[in-house]
């Protein structure tokens, strides 16, 4: 049999780790290795596949589009491209969409966005406030915004202009605030910086100093948009209208795309400004067509919220059974257990011995973040697997 572990070591540039798993089938909830081996995805892409793997919605969108017209340039129209537009602009508060590939694209898209508007509308204002402990791509520009040290620092000199402050600090960014200031830039719900989640009026008290210190918002909804917080966009759960969104991740379920959504008064590009070569292709924006509808038209928010219900008590119930479980946190299907200790890294390999992947999004921290589609009883499995395996970590550590 091949060796693909050592293929690997061999071939690949290694730019991140890898858990001990080589995916060959994936199916749902579920994914295969090369000996057949069975597991539950409860990482999800991260949060990327919406519908789970393999979903029929997704795969015939790619078949029937594949048939009629894979691609065609941007100079050109083409129809599921503005079906998908009209999709998205009809269900949002926002008035334009462009389409990308990556979420680290489209949060460049929204960006130069807010540049130029500061150049036209804000006496030339440049600067970018973001927040500590963000995850925004992987783009020079992307990594500076993201304010995570180890991420940066091999790849200086970055590009200028970005503030950090505390996330969930609203103060903060009033203080950080200058003659200079843009933009202010945020997760709604910080997903890779380990689903921290917010008080309820933070975005509000954000967006009124926004409102009244003429600032844009751009909130990145790459991990939380498209029904992952059991809103179809977070920015609804928390009461207030960014005036540019982005979204990525499960808008395609698996499928490279991305977009910036942009409110009117901020949608300042205008012909030669901006481009994609496959952004915004038939064959990426049929499947983000097909797959928003479905989310839509089956309410998949509405069941997203009340699965979050199920996985809210049963990890609260570990958390009062566990003292080294310290917090559980999230919104929708995005959740963290958080430790007393270090064993992030245990508890997800061994839930993968026990037929469950879960990611260590922080030392102290697993993530939970399965399809949209997941059943209830697929759910409550996973979440069974995973108590059991920290009861034991944490037995073990002791
Ligand atoms: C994953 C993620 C990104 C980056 O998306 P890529 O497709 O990897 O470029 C950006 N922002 C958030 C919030 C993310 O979770």
């Amino acid at each position: 049999m091949t060796n693909w572990r050592e293929k690997e070591a061999k071939y690949f540039l290694r730019a991140g780790k890898r858990m001990d798993l080589l995916a060959v089938r994936g199916e749902g909830t579920r994914i295969w290795d090369e000996h057949g081996r069975e597991y539950l995805d409860f990482f999800g892409g991260p949060a990327t596949i919406s519908l789970g793997h393999s979903h029929p919605v997704v795969v015939d969108a790619l078949v029937d589009q594949a048939k009629q017209l894979i691609h065609v340039s941007n100079s050109f129209y083409s129809i599921p491209q503005l079906q998908l537009a009209e999709l998205l602009i009809e269900h949002s508060c926002f008035d334009r969409v462009y389409f990308m590939n990556s979420g680290a694209e489209a949060n460049e898209g929204a960006l130069k966005i807010a540049r130029k508007w500061g150049k036209e509308k804000k006496n030339g204002a440049f600067e970018i406030i973001s927040a500590v402990n963000a995850f925004h791509g992987r783009t020079l520009q992307m990594i500076t915004a993201g304010g995570t040290e180890r991420y940066k620092a091999p790849f200086s000199p970055l590009p200028e202009g970005f503030i950090h402050v505390p996330f969930n600090d609203a103060d903060a960014i009033r203080q950080a605030t200058t003659p200079r200031t843009v933009a202010v830039f945020l997760e709604p719900i910080q997903g890779e910086g380990g689903i921290n989640v917010p008080d309820d009026d933070y975005l509000k008290r954000v967006r009124a100093w926004c409102d009244e210190q003429n600032i844009l918002l751009i909130l990145d909804e790459v991990q939380t948009g498209c029904g992952r917080t059991g809103a179809l966009f977070a920015y609804e759960l928390f009461g207030v209208e960014p005036d540019i969104v982005t979204l990525g991740k499960g808008i395609g379920s698996g499928v490279p795309l991305s977009a910036f959504l942009v409110k009117e008064h901020a949608a300042v590009f205008t012909p030669g400004d901006h481009g994609s070569t496959y952004g915004g292709e038939p064959l990426t924006t049929r499947v983000g067509y097909e797959v928003m509808k479905y989310i839509i038209d089956n309410d998949i928010p509405g069941q997203v919220a009340q699965k979050a219900k199920a996985v809210e008590r049963r990890l609260h119930s570990l958390m009062d059974r566990c003292p080294h479980v310290t917090e559980v946190r999230g919104k929708g299907l995005m959740w963290a257990v958080q430790f007393s200790g270090d064993i992030g890294e245990r508890v997800t390999n061994d839930a993968l011995a026990a037929g469950l992947i879960v990611n260590n999004v922080r030392p102290n921290a697993v993530r939970l973040a399965p399809p949209l589609t997941i059943s209830d009883d697929d759910l409550e499995h996973g979440l069974t697997i995973l108590e059991h395996v920290i009861e034991d970590a944490i037995g073990a550590s002791k």
